[in-house]
């Protein structure tokens, strides 16, 4: 039987229950992380917590912890009662519960869930890359918090889905924002180019994580915003993501990227980005 973490209690699964005036059933009003664990190590660990906290002072939601040390316990229990090795931690606060109306209590006591979940087995795409399509990008425009609503997000991958497709890139009027589920990358000529950090996009854990290796390697990065004509020209195009790390893509709306092969820098990439994370682990 699994456990779940609610609101200051390690619970089984079934047993884990949360008022149906909760904020988050009602208008969505919350927000959560996705953070990965390897060897039951956490990873990539303050940079999840630095963005929660900004998703949290972003929407005035209170935060449930008196101090952020309680939640590294909290996680690194849960994984143990759990006896999952490898895996992802899901952690969601809403605002709270009270009696359905839009306005909020400033006050009001904000509800925390954490689950866990087994790492899934991606290598079949990191073998043989992905196919994204795309479409409008139809979500509101503060992308960077990390909110629950998530709506356009769910339509999206849906589609991609439909399409046999991995992924959907999402369009602002031509230019590719990010992923439903990803960030976006494509090489052209050796640069790198992605969507800058903005309100326009989820600024990604992997993606600074990938960005820090690219530099490091003394890359070209343009952090800036490229159209779709930009990703069907380049030569070779991959996302990012915590539950997936690097993937290739290799088609775009049914057009190859380049040869439709995955690209070599995009291999050292997914290399680099191994290295980096293996780095983070502490063997007993
Ligand atoms: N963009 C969106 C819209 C996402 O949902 C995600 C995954 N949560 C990402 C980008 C990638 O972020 P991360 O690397 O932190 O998982």
């Amino acid at each position: 039987m699994q456990y779940n973490y609610l609101n200051g209690k390690f619970l089984y699964k079934n047993e884990s229950k949360i008022s149906t005036e909760d904020r988050g059933f009602n208008f969505a009003d919350g927000i959560y992380e996705v953070i990965a664990f390897r060897k039951k190590n956490l990873l990539n660990y303050s940079r999840h917590i630095n963005r929660l906290k900004c998703s949290l002072q972003s929407l005035k939601i209170n935060s449930p912890f008196k101090n952020l040390s309680s939640l590294h316990f909290i996680l690194k229990y849960l994984i143990e009662i759990n006896h999952i090795e490898n895996g992802f931690i899901y952690l969601q606060i809403t605002r709270g519960s009270s009696e359905r109306n839009h306005l909020y209590s400033p006050k009001l006591k904000s509800n925390l869930f954490i689950s866990i979940f087994q790492t899934k087995n991606f290598s079949k795409y990191k073998k043989t890359g992905v196919k994204v399509i795309t479409s409008n990008d139809i979500r509101w425009k503060r992308c960077d918090i990390k909110s629950i609503s998530l709506l356009a997000n769910v339509i999206g991958k849906q589609a991609a889905f439909r399409m046999k497709a991995y992924e959907t890139w999402q369009k602002y009027k031509n230019y590719i924002t990010e992923g439903t589920t990803s960030n976006a990358f494509i090489i052209k000529n050796k640069k790198i180019f992605t969507h800058k950090k903005n309100n326009y996009i989820l600024g990604g854990v992997t993606r600074d994580a990938v960005i820090e290796i690219i530099k490091k390697k003394k890359i070209k990065l343009v952090e800036k915003k490229f159209s779709i004509d930009d990703a069907f020209g380049a030569d070779e195009a991959f996302l990012t993501s915590t539950t997936v790390g690097i993937l290739p893509v290799i088609k775009i709306d049914n057009k190859k990227v380049s040869n439709g092969k995955i690209g070599s820098l995009t291999k050292e990439l997914m290399f680099d980005y191994e290295v980096y994370l293996e780095k983070q682990i502490k063997y007993e």
